[in-house]
């Protein structure tokens, strides 16, 4: 069947020249011409495109150059060995003179696709990684050449505080305690009533906690988390809970409105304050080295009673003093503490029968101090150069 003229007019030269002219509504001397002027149009726009993107290199400007010039002069299945096999010497009597004289017009033009005259027009300027995208948009233009290599899209790395969460996952996962989250938009009952934060407590002032409305707030720590976990599975429970904490605070060289922590939670029979001591003193070794010691000194915390700071030797001068630990040896880098009966109450779970205990750290704090960075801003600015460094 005839092929509307619609029909011809979305086929691409490709497809053309796989239809006799009959077959494409092609009858007289004016069709013809109209016919080939398409073709040499589509010739010359394929030509002048691989020459204007030029190529990156020798190698690249021959292949290129070749697939061009296969496309339509290869005995093969070239598109002009195409027009002569379809349109030539298939075409009826009264058309055949109008059809040879424009093949032979073709012929001649396409002299300017053979490799000699084609690889001196196309130069060699661009860079290698332009010429990846260029050469898809000159394939875009009309070059089939498959051989031609892809897109290369270069590959990230995690985020330096990414790496260090789960480096710290991984020991507790290896512990047998399991990974638990929460939601960053939290209740004020579980960001502070649940955890034994009193009313007056300053932490809930506007100028440390960032409100949403009176009843919800951008979660301060993770903590609010403990309280959930214990409500879903109850005793006993091993979790360690990562994730990203706001405060109200100015950004300066060691504080962001945003940060991440870890905090752990180990609820059980019997669970003392040695517990959390020797799995403590194990991670930090396992973090930082066999050699580095740990210190336990008093603190205050509303949610754990006792509460404590723990310390380790610090892992740039082993101790001696430096300018990271200000000449005192030690680094502070956890809050922990045994789980406040309250708390344990307040999650559904019997004081009487169960006991835990919790510790919550700064992981943005931990990746500073493992890759020596010294403002915490540059973990959050997105710049790519101090990025791949890690
Ligand atoms: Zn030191």
């Amino acid at each position: 069947m005839r092929p509307s003229r619609t029909q011809t007019l979305a086929m691409t030269i490709d497809e053309k020249v796989r239809k006799t002219l009959a077959e494409l509504g092609v009858t007289d001397a004016a069709g013809v011409e109209a016919l080939f002027g398409e073709v040499r149009a589509a010739m010359e726009q394929e030509r002048s495109s691989l020459v204007s993107h030029g190529a990156s290199s020798e190698a690249e400007r021959d292949r290129l150059s070749k697939s061009l010039r296969d496309r339509w002069l290869a005995r093969q299945n070239g598109l002009l060995a195409n027009i002569d096999e379809r349109w030539l010497k298939t075409s009826p009597k009264e058309l055949k003179p109008s059809v040879g004289k424009s093949f032979n017009g073709l012929r001649q033009a396409a002299a300017a696709l053979e490799m000699d005259a084609l690889v001196k027009g196309v130069g060699l300027k661009i860079p290698t990684k332009v010429a990846a995208v260029d050469a898809a948009e000159i394939r875009g233009a009309g070059l089939r050449d498959l051989t031609l290599p892809g897109y290369c899209r270069p590959l990230g790395s995690l985020h330096p505080v990414t790496q260090m969460q789960r480096e710290i996952e991984q020991i507790f996962l290896n512990l047998g305690f399991r990974i638990e989250d929460g939601p960053e938009i939290e209740s004020v009952y579980y960001n502070f009533d649940a955890l034994n934060i009193p009313e007056s407590h300053p932490s809930r002032d506007d100028w440390d906690t960032l409100y949403i409305n009176a009843q919800t707030v951008l979660r301060t720590h993770t903590s609010p988390v403990q309280i959930r976990a214990m409500e879903k599975y109850g005793a006993p429970l091993y979790i360690i809970i990562p994730g990203k904490c706001y405060r109200h605070d100015n950004p300066d060289a060691s504080h962001t409105p945003m940060f991440h922590q870890i905090e752990g939670l180990a609820i059980d029979s019997d669970i003392t304050f040695a517990d959390l001591k020797g799995t403590l003193d194990f991670f930090a070794k396992k973090l930082f080295g066999e050699k580095i010691h740990t210190r336990f000194q008093p603190s205050f915390f509303p949610f754990t009673e006792p509460s404590g700071e723990v310390a380790i030797s610090c892992i740039f001068c082993g101790g001696e003093g430096c300018r990271v630990c200000k000449e005192s040896g030690w680094i502070e880098v956890m809050g922990c503490g045994m789980v406040h009966p309250q708390v344990l109450h307040n999650g559904g779970i019997d004081p009487e029968k169960y006991s835990g205990w919790a510790f919550g750290l700064g992981v943005d704090r931990y990746a500073m101090m493992k890759y020596d960075i010294n403002d915490i801003q540059l973990l959050f600015q997105s710049d790519v150069r101090f990025l791949e460094q890690f």
